[in-house]
């Protein structure tokens, strides 16, 4: 066994064990021995029976003298009864429900429970967590690991697996240069596996996260150190900042900048004048008014007479940031295309054929190019792309992103990166935080602006919103109502758009214009729904996640979401965004039956940088932005805000990374993210 075995070939697992495994990740021993517990219980301190205090938490090890089930009547339930013997006294044990139990443990059986310690009519253990003691403890003693689980696998399982395998964590060859871990103090990788999962005290967890978090943020820090050498040596086209055509145009903006939008909009001005590629991520909450900073680069880039391109991850997006950048730009004699898999436009509105717009975007007709993945995925060819602006950075995988950057056209000249989001994904906030990339902040909303009030909302209460909405339109708002599926299914209870869409349009609201957009529709059918919506043609509309990110209707007032617990922190964040982009008080409900502290948080704050920060806390890195953000080095352990551990990882990283040749070990570790010379 090494630690490419497949986990099928450890003896207890069989084909549906494997499966649920898979489903963690853990395809291989390596896999298992590489999944770290998140939190640990301590059953460190074993009692004698004699000491038992109701309310208490504890860890007893004794003899099983009797062991019973029954069923009792009236309450239709399997209980399991024992009394349990050390060498201080006796002690009542009950387990409430598992019937199984009085095959597994009998009579004479020497056993480790670990449990809550009642009272009722006398001392008694309630349904505590047992292990037959024949080997080594590792349910029930000390500190006992806890690991994420998905359905249907338990932490006895997993602890049994793991503990079958960790003998391996001894053979595994550190690959951490000796000098490294001697300077910070690190302990040996396979020292720090063991004790991961098995500790016998705090030290032994403490040592070994510090030491496998510095696996990750070292190989995080070596891969940017590698992508700044290179960019070192690329070119950029420097795009001059003309100053007189920049201020016509923000004075022919509808609105005045706020002073944040100024100061972003100077300093990517400012760095885009460089002729070494930059990189910089503008953060700004939803509905602070990226775009229009954005466009003060593209607008640039064009006057220089030089291509730009902006990425949007969806259809209705694109096409919206098409209308209203052709708006704004009406008058400044520049040349739009909307490039999409079914849309296919240019500034004149006038549709052309994918070959006529492939043609003059590469004979540099055109100067700005908004699309989705199309921008990359077909064979654009730019004449003199030198800008690129990718909105909604966090839906976007970085090889995405990357391709984008790398359609520049000739190897040495780099075009200018400059990516936007309101909740930045955690590698570019870990780049920002330690001065890897540059970012511009807006802090500050139009003025116009008030706060958005968000209220959970149960189902009794239910019509009390419906006619709160009925007013909404009665003064001409609009409303969106989320859902979290398309079609009805028999998962109990979940809400899905046809049927919404049905109910409000024929009992609740039939006067009322409603209507229904989701991602089976055909791509002219979305685009008609979201004009007829931002025409106002249409009071309520019922969406899946399609309209999530960047749709601006300002006369929105309402967003209701349906089974609110069902969606993640920054999914909600991006829904409220929808409303209170214009003057009028807005309000988010969310409806909900269950109680969940992430709706809690919605309710108390507004901005995305704290609920992004709130999220990891829930979650842990690796879940909140899922497989998109794979290909560099996941966090599994290790934290972003571990300021001293980063700036140790980063000095060792900066200390090897010119001689690389001689660490042979650490270029195959960095092997898989090596291609992804992308730093952002
Ligand atoms: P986001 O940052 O979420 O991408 P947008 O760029 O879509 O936000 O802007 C949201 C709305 O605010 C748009 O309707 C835009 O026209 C408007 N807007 C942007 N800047 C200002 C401003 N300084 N004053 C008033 N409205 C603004
Ligand atoms: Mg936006």
């Amino acid at each position: 066994m090494n630690l490419f075995t497949p986990i099928m070939q450890i003896s207890p697992v069989g084909r549906t064990t494997a499966s649920r495994l898979k489903r963690l990740g853990i395809n291989t021993v390596g896999d298992l021995l590489f999944y770290y517990p998140f939190r640990y219980d301590d059953f460190s301190k074993s009692c004698k029976i004699d000491q038992l205090q109701a309310g208490d938490r504890v860890n007893i090890i004794g003899i099983i003298e009797t062991i019973e089930s029954k069923r009792t009547w009236q309450k239709r339930m399997y209980i399991a009864e024992a009394m349990v013997s050390d060498d201080t006294g006796v002690v009542k044990v009950i387990w409430f429900n598992q019937p199984y139990i009085a095959k597994n443990l009998k009579q004479g059986d020497r056993v480790s429970l670990s449990g809550k310690v009642d009272n009722k009519n006398g001392l008694f253990m309630s349904s505590p967590v047992y292990e037959k003691l024949t080997l080594r403890a590792i349910h029930t003693q000390g500190l006992v690991p806890n690991y994420h689980l998905t359905a249907n696998i338990t932490q006895k399982q997993l602890r049994f697996l793991i503990g079958q395998i960790i003998g391996l964590a001894d053979k595994i060859e550190d690959w951490l240069p000796y000098n490294i871990k001697k300077e910070y103090k690190l302990i040996d990788l396979g020292k720090a596996l063991a004790k991961i999962h098995f500790p016998k005290n705090q030290t032994d967890i403490d040592q070994s996260k510090i030491r496998l978090s510095f696996n990750e943020l070292f190989l995080l820090q070596l891969q940017v150190q590698l992508v700044k050498n290179k960019l070192k040596n690329c070119d950029a086209l420097a795009i001059k900042f003309l100053e007189k055509p920049t201020k016509e145009f923000v004075k022919s903006l509808p609105f005045k900048l706020t002073d944040d939008q100024r100061y972003a909009a100077w300093e990517i001005l400012q760095s885009i004048q460089s002729d070494r590629p930059t990189t910089r991520l503008l953060e700004g909450d939803v509905g602070s008014g990226k775009t229009v900073v954005a466009l003060l680069a593209l607008f640039n880039t064009a006057k220089n007479g030089l291509q730009s391109a902006l990425m949007v991850p969806t259809e209705i997006l694109a096409k919206q940031h098409f209308e209203s950048i052709s708006e704004l730009l009406k008058e400044f004699d520049i040349k739009i295309g909307l490039l999409t898999r079914s849309n296919r436009l240019i500034d004149n509105r006038e549709e052309i054929t994918k070959q006529k717009m492939h043609e003059i975007i590469e004979k540099g007709e055109i100067q700005i190019i908004i699309g989705t993945h199309a921008l990359i995925q077909e064979q654009v060819i730019y004449k003199n792309l030198c800008l690129v602006v990718i909105d909604e950075q966090h839906r976007f995988g970085v090889g995405q992103r990357r391709d984008l950057v790398a359609k520049a056209g000739d190897k040495d000249i780099m075009p200018h990166l400059l990516s936007m989001t309101a909740t930045p994904i955690p590698r570019s906030l870990a780049l920002a935080l330690y001065d890897d990339l540059d970012i511009s902040i807006i802090k500050q909303m139009p003025k116009d602006r008030q706060k958005i009030i968000t209220q959970i909302i149960t189902e009794d209460n239910r019509n009390a919103i419906y006619e709160f909405i009925r007013n909404e339109v009665k003064k001409e708002r609009q409303v969106f109502v989320i859902c979290p599926l398309i079609d009805w299914s028999d998962k109990l209870g979940v809400k899905s758009v046809k049927e919404e869409y049905d109910k409000l349009s024929q009992k609740v609201f039939p006067d009322l214009k409603i209507g229904m957009i989701h991602g089976k529709l055909k791509p002219k059918e979305k685009n008609q729904i979201m004009e007829d919506f931002a025409a106002n043609k249409i009071n309520i509309l019922v969406s899946t996640s399609v309209i999530e990110v960047g749709i601006d209707v300002p006369n929105a007032s309402v967003m209701m979401i349906e089974d609110a617990d069902r969606f993640g922190l920054a999914q909600l964040h991006q829904y409220r965004g929808r409303v209170g982009r214009g003057k009028y008080q807005s309000y988010c409900f969310l409806l909900s039956e269950k109680k969940n502290p992430r709706l809690d948080a919605m309710t108390v704050y507004d901005n995305g940088f704290d609920l992004a920060k709130i999220d990891l806390k829930f979650r842990g890195p690796g879940d909140v932005y899922g497989t998109l953000q794979k290909g560099f080095p996941e966090l599994e352990i290790a934290s972003l805000h571990d300021f001293d551990l980063m700036k140790q990882a980063k000095q060792s990283a900066k200390s090897i990374v010119n001689n690389l040749e001689n660490f042979p070990k650490i270029k195959e570790k960095l092997g898989e993210w090596e291609s992804f010379t992308h730093l952002e």
